[in-house]
């Protein structure tokens, strides 16, 4: 079971942002930004392009509509995206709002995020989104 699955089990607390029968959003907890978010398929597979295409396809769409939701939280120009999977081996979209290019440096991460900062921009992001289910 990677880490993921467990804060997916909720055997692990985290900041959700959201969740449906087959993905779950949350704050990275070493954000390189303020609404950094973690997008992560419950099943789990280690890297991205192993996923099937249809439960991709479905990944990409899930992440728009949490993008979405950041953009209209958090004041930024853009949401980045990236992927990396270097540290954790369980599929996952880096979702981390934009001012400027050096927004999105893995190597200046923001250590000890202050929590209260971070229920607030959970909070934030979690009440602008729109879901079906
Ligand atoms: P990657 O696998 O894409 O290289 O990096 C994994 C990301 O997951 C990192 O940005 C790291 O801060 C984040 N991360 C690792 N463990 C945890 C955790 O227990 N909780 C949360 N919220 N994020 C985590």
């Amino acid at each position: 079971m990677t880490i993921f699955s467990k804060i997916i089990a909720g055997e692990i607390p985290c900041y959700k942002i959201a969740e449906n029968d087959k993905f779950f959003a949350f704050l990275d907890i070493n954000p390189v930004n303020w609404g950094h978010t973690l997008v992560v398929p419950k099943q789990e597979t280690d890297y991205i392009f192993d996923i099937d295409d249809e439960q991709l396809s479905e990944m990409i769409v899930f992440a728009k509509k949490v993008a979405t939701a950041m953009k209209e939280a958090i004041p930024c120009r853009k949401i980045g995206v990236t992927v990396l999977g270097l540290e954790v081996p369980h599929a996952h979209i880096h979702l981390v709002p934009l001012q400027k290019e050096g927004d999105m440096d893995f190597k200046h991460k923001i250590d000890n995020p202050d929590p209260e900062r971070m229920k607030e921009i959970c909070e934030a992001i979690s009440s602008k989104l729109k879901f079906e289910n």
